[in-house]
């Protein structure tokens, strides 16, 4: 099936070990047991609160509540993503294997910022309900470029229609199909749009969506630290969606789509990458949209090393689109921004199936990107997508080395050939 795919999606699995949810209830044992109990393990640090608000969501939901919202998230993935990685690499204290320099980067500070004034119960709440994904899916189903609520916001809107027409016409396939537009966490108090939602997660409709909307939007109004849903950790990602291969009837007549959310662009911001960011992510996920048209996503490997490659694939089409004459022409200074953007968002997660390869992965396949456009003999042509593809399937093998490389001059050589 085809994948759409996350430059960095929240997620439902985020904190779950936060507060030992992996742990197995006691709810057998116990009189009465409230249906937190099958979510709180009893030595859990949550509050009565907590407990007494995730028991009136429970009783609105249905029995097999978890393996819709699953259902959901798995099979049209917009994939699981960095940012969900480096909050569960947070709470699970993940040991990364020696052999691969794999730390923090400036996205976990970030990350640390945007929460710390968050009540950890109710980022858990919404984190296991799968409202932290409600905007990316209210985006992806409903929005369209023209939407009132789905509008870029002003601050970008000129620099990422620019870089969008760009890539469009520099790639030698048709991307002209391709709708741009934003996501914003404001959805996330409109009683209407996260009914819709609550529907679409739990096949609930009428009034019993809209009591349980209710219900939510109770929980990020109350809390200040979600700002009404502004906070970045409810659209902390872009995404490149394909409806190819989908047998879904809601997802497969969905258009093509390219939909940045107001928390990636605060993230960049954030992390000092606010000029060539969004133009590094724009290119990343055009290149997806590149993947799509030239069935790219078959290979022969499996599971996270799949996911990988076609990651890794993608900040080197991306790269080589921004610093391309033809593409975006960011000079050397930009593209050394261009590369740690790529770099601040890789992960540690080696085992998950949404890995997208380690901060030095990715910066080395940026940096084998730039090389390709440093060390051609003509700066005006750009190279066929599958051909570029051709020499980027060589070069995989060195960039996913352990002690490869990250600097556009070390792989001059390698990308002349
Ligand atoms: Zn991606």
């Amino acid at each position: 099936m085809k994948k759409s795919l996350a430059w960095a999606v929240t997620s439902v699995a985020a904190l779950t070990l936060s507060v030992g949810t992996a742990l197995p209830s006691h709810a057998a044992t116990q009189p009465q047991p409230s249906p937190s109990a099958k979510i709180y393990n009893a030595t859990s640090d949550v509050t009565a609160k907590d407990r007494a608000t995730m028991d009136r969501i429970l009783a609105k939901l249905p029995a097999d509540w978890q393996t819709r919202r699953d259902a959901v998230l798995k099979e049209h993935h917009l994939e699981a993503s960095p940012v969900r990685d480096v909050v569960q690499a947070k709470v699970a204290n993940v040991i990364n294997p020696d052999d691969y320099d794999c730390g923090p980067t400036k996205l976990d500070a970030y990350v640390d910022s945007i929460l710390k004034d968050v009540d950890p119960g109710n980022l858990f709440l919404l984190s296991m309900i799968g409202a932290l994904d409600f905007p990316s899916y209210d985006a992806l189903i409903y929005g369209t470029p023209k939407g009132a609520n789905y509008q870029l916001p002003s601050a970008y809107a000129s620099s990422l229609t620019t870089t969008f027409g760009y890539a469009q016409r520099f790639w030698d396939v048709r991307l002209n199909d391709v709708q741009l537009m934003a996501m914003h966490g404001t959805m996330m108090t409109d009683t209407n749009r996260v009914a819709r939602m609550v529907t679409l997660f739990y096949g609930l409709e009428g009034q019993e969506a809209i009591d349980l909307a209710n219900d939510i939007i109770s929980i990020v109004k109350s809390d200040a630290g979600l700002q009404n849903g502004e906070n970045p950790i409810f659209t902390l990602n872009a995404f490149a969606y394909s409806a190819v291969g989908e047998t879904d009837p809601v997802f497969k007549r969905l258009k093509d789509k390219l939909v940045f959310g107001d928390g990636i662009l605060a993230a960049l911001k954030g992390i000092g990458l606010n000029q060539v960011g969004p133009k590094a992510v724009m290119g990343h996920e055009m290149a997806h949209h590149v993947q799509y048209e030239d069935n790219l996503f078959d290979s022969d490997l499996e599971g996270p090393e799949a996911t990988r490659r076609t990651e890794l694939m993608a900040d080197s089409f991306g790269t080589y689109f921004v610093t391309h004459k033809k593409g975006v022409g960011l000079n050397a200074n930009q593209v050394l921004q261009a590369q740690q953007a790529f770099y601040a968002v890789g992960d540690c997660q080696f085992d998950a199936t949404g890995h997208h390869g380690t901060p030095n992965q990715r910066r080395a396949a940026s940096a084998w990107g730039a090389a390709v456009v440093a060390t051609s003999n003509n700066p005006n042509k750009v190279l066929p997508s599958l051909k570029l593809d051709a020499k980027f399937e060589k070069v995989l093998p060195q960039l996913v080395a352990p002690d490869a490389p990250t600097s556009l001059d070390a792989y001059r050589k390698v990308a002349a050939n």
